[in-house]
C-alpha cells in the first residue's frame, strides 16, 4: 500500500503552493501543489472526484487514469479524512458543471500525481452537513471536529476579534503583562481550584480566578495601563454556559472616572467587531442604573431588542379589594406588571402553565387579566373595582387590548422573576430583534448585597470595588443602600464585561473588609500584600475585564461557549478526549504529601 510508505515519512513529498479553498477562476492554467483531507470521494469508474478540504476549504480535485494511473490508484485507495498530497492543473469547469455554492466552485483541479500521506479510520461522524453527532463525541474526536468548517470559522473569528483588542489596547498605550498562575486564592465568587506544593508540604497555590489583585498592584508598580487575555479557573457547578477555565480580557488603569473605563471599553468593543464581523459599532453605549434595569426588565443584563418592559402597579393597586394584593401591599411587598399586547395571546392553559412554573420554582403567584371591549376578564377581575382598573390601566400603559401579568412579592423576588417571564414571552412571540446589537452599560449596582445563606453582607462585584464616594457615609448606617463605582457591559441580554473603580486607601479597604465579616487579622492575613501596597502611595485605579469566549460567542452569533473553545470540557468538568481529570501515580502523591480519603 503506498500509504504505508509515506505514512512512515515525516514530511511531505512537495511543498504546497496553495491552499485548497482558496483557488479561484484566476488560478485557471496554473500548476499547484495541495495537501488536505478527503472531504468526500465520488467514483465514476474511470473518473474519480474527490473533494479535498483544508483549513480554507475545499476544491474539487478530477483524478483520470489517463493523466496519471498511479494517482487515479490512490483516488481509488482513498477514504473520508485520507490526508493527501497532490498535484495538478487548475481549470475552469464547464458552464454546466460550476458550483455557485462553492467560493472555488468555478474550477477543479486535474489531478497529474498524489500520495497519501496519512490514511484515516473512517471518522465516527460526517464531517460536513449539519452537525448531528452527539456533543459528548464531538469533544472526545475533538481534531475531527475542529476540522469540519463552522468550527473553524468560529476559531478564526475569535483569533481576529483578539486582534482587534490587542491593535485597540495597544494604541492606546496599554502594556501586555503576565500574571501567574500558581497564586493566591483571588475572591470572585467562586471556589478555587488548588495546587498543591510539594517543596512546601501541606501549602497551597490557588488557581487565579481573575488576575484582579494583581492587576492593582501592577498600578502600584507604575506600569499605569495594563492588559492581558488571562486564563481564570473558578471551580464552579457548571451552569449551562460555563467552563471551569476561560479566558478574559483584563485591563486596569491608573486614575480613571467610570467614563473613561466606559470610553476605552467601548473603542476596544467597536475594534473587535470592526476586526471580526466587518462591523461598525454605535458608540457611545447608552447607560441605565442598576436600580433602573432592574425596575424597567428586572434584569442587571437586559435585553433591549425589545421593549415588554415591566411596570411597578403598587400605587395603582393602593387601597385594593383584592385581598392577595392587598396583603403584599400590606407586608411592604411590592406588585409587578406586565403587558402583553392583544396580539400576543396566551391560552388560559399556557397561563397556568406558567403559574404553575413560577409557583414551584420561585413560590411566587401570577395573577392575570385579560382586557378586551367585553371588559375584563380573569380569575381576579371581579374584584377589581372601576377606579383601580382606571389606575391600573395608566400605570401599565396599556393603549387598548391585551393581558397584564402580575407578580407580587418582595422586590428582590419579584422582579427577577418577572424579568425572567419577560425573556420567555420576548422569545415565544418573537419579539426580539434578531439582527440588532443593543450594546449597554449598567452603572451605580449596590456595593452589597444581603446573603440568606451566609447571614452577612457580600460584595455585588467584589471585595476591592470602591463605594460611590457619595455614599462613604452610608457604609457605617445603611451599607446596602450604598452604590458602587462598579459597571458591566451588556450585549443583547450577555453580560461581556464588568468592572470597578477601586479602593486604593488601606483603611477603607479594610472597613469593607469588616462590613464583610473579615475581621482585621483574616484581612492581614489573606491580603496583607495588597493592604501593604495600598499603603506606598498607590495611585486611585479602575478597570474592567471581558469574557473572551463569550464576546467569541456573540460575534460568531452561537449559543454555546463550547463552539468558540478549541478544547473546552462537559458541564461535568471533563474532557472527553484526553480523560481529564485523572488518577494520578499514588507516588506522586506520597511526594505531595496528601492522602486521597474518597
Ligand atoms: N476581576 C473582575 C472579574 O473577574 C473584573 C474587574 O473588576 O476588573 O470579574
Amino acid at each position: 500500500m503506498p500509504e504505508h510508505r509515506q505514512a512512515l515519512t515525516p514530511v511531505p513529498p512537495w511543498r504546497r503552493t496553495d491552499y485548497c479553498g482558496a483557488l479561484r477562476a484566476g488560478d485557471a492554467g496554473r500548476e499547484v501543489a495541495l495537501w488536505g483531507w478527503v472531504a468526500t470521494r465520488r467514483d465514476h469508474g474511470s473518473l474519480i472526484f474527490i473533494d479535498l478540504r483544508d483549513r480554507e476549504g475545499i476544491i474539487q480535485l478530477i483524478f483520470n487514469p489517463e493523466h496519471d494511473a498511479g494517482a487515479h490508484a490512490v483516488a481509488e485507495a482513498a477514504r473520508a479524512e485520507y490526508y493527501l498530497a497532490v498535484k495538478g492543473r487548475v481549470v475552469r469547469r464547464s458552464d454546466g458543471t460550476v458550483n455557485a455554492e462553492l467560493p472555488t466552485g468555478e474550477v477543479e483541479v486535474i489531478v497529474t500525481a498524489a500520495e497519501v500521506l496519512n490514511p484515516s479510520q473512517p471518522p465516527p461522524f460526517p464531517l460536513s452537513g449539519p452537525d448531528s453527532a452527539a456533543e459528548e463525541v464531538r469533544l472526545k474526536y475533538r481534531y475531527l471536529d475542529l476540522r469540519r468548517p463552522e468550527m473553524q470559522r468560529n476559531l478564526r473569528q475569535r483569533h481576529q476579534a483578539l486582534r482587534g483588542a490587542r491593535a485597540w489596547l495597544d494604541a492606546n498605550g496599554f502594556i501586555e503583562i503576565e500574571t501567574p498562575i500558581l497564586f493566591r486564592a483571588t475572591p470572585e465568587g467562586a471556589r478555587d481550584y488548588l495546587v498543591p506544593s510539594r517543596v512546601n508540604p501541606g501549602r497551597f497555590y490557588a488557581l487565579p480566578q481573575s488576575p484582579q489583585l494583581l492587576k492593582q498592584i501592577l498600578m502600584v508598580g507604575g506600569f499605569d495601563r495594563y492588559y492581558q487575555v488571562a486564563r481564570c479557573f473558578r471551580d464552579e457547578d457548571l451552569r449551562a454556559n460555563r467552563q471551569p477555565e476561560f479566558s478574559q480580557i483584563d485591563i486596569e488603569m491608573t486614575g480613571p472616572r467610570p467614563e473613561d473605563v466606559h470610553e476605552m471599553a467601548e473603542g476596544m468593543m467597536a475594534a473587535i467587531y470592526q476586526y471580526a464581523a466587518g462591523i461598525e459599532l454605535q458608540r457611545p453605549f447608552p447607560r441605565l442604573r442598576y436600580e433602573d434595569a432592574m425596575e424597567r426588565y428586572g434584569s442587571d443584563k437586559p435585553d433591549l431588542r425589545f421593549g415588554l418592559e415591566l411596570t411597578n402597579l403598587s400605587a395603582a393597586f393602593g387601597g385594593t379589594q383584592f385581598k392577595v394584593f392587598a396583603d403584599a401591599l400590606e407586608r411592604g411587598d411590592a406588585i409587578y406588571g406586565l403587558a402583553l399586547p392583544a396580539a400576543n395571546q396566551l391560552s388560559r392553559r399556557e397561563l397556568d402553565d406558567l403559574a404553575e412554573d413560577l409557583k414551584t420554582r420561585q413560590s411566587l403567584g401570577l395573577a392575570w387579566v385579560k382586557i378586551s371591549g367585553d371588559g375584563w376578564q380573569g380569575p381576579i377581575a371581579k374584584f377589581l373595582g372601576a377606579d383601580e382598573r382606571a389606575r391600573v390601566v395608566q400605570a401599565a400603559g396599556i393603549a387598548a387590548d391585551g393581558t397584564l401579568l402580575m407578580i407580587a412579592g418582595p422586590r428582590g423576588k419579584a422582579r427577577p422573576a418577572m424579568g425572567e417571564l419577560r425573556l420567555k414571552l420576548g422569545a415565544k412571540f418573537a419579539l426580539r430583534n434578531e439582527t440588532a446589537l443593543k450594546f449597554l452599560w449598567i452603572v451605580d449596582f449596590p456595593l452589597f448585597d444581603y446573603s440568606e445563606e451566609e447571614k452577612r453582607l457580600v460584595s455585588v462585584n467584589h471585595p476591592f470595588t470602591a463605594p460611590h464616594p457619595d455614599d462613604l457615609g452610608l457604609l457605617a448606617s445603611a451599607p446596602l443602600s450604598a452604590r458602587a463605582l462598579a459597571y458591566d457591559m451588556v450585549l443583547n441580554g450577555q453580560e461581556m464585561g464588568g468592572g470597578s473603580i477601586r479602593i486604593h486607601n488601606a483603611e477603607l479597604q479594610l472597613r469593607v473588609f469588616e462590613l464583610l465579616g473579615i475581621g482585621r487579622d483574616e484581612a492581614i492575613a489573606k491580603f496583607g500584600f495588597l493592604l501593604d501596597a495600598l499603603g506606598f502611595g498607590a495611585p486611585p485605579h479602575g478597570g474592567i475585564a471581558f469574557g473572551v469566549d463569550r464576546i467569541a460567542m456573540m460575534v460568531c452569533g452561537t449559543d454555546s461557549l463550547r463552539d468558540v473553545m478549541a478544547f473546552p470540557k462537559t458541564q461535568k468538568a471533563v474532557d472527553p478526549m484526553s480523560g481529564a481529570p485523572s488518577e494520578v501515580d499514588p507516588r506522586q502523591l506520597r511526594e505531595l504529601s496528601i492522602k486521597v480519603a474518597l
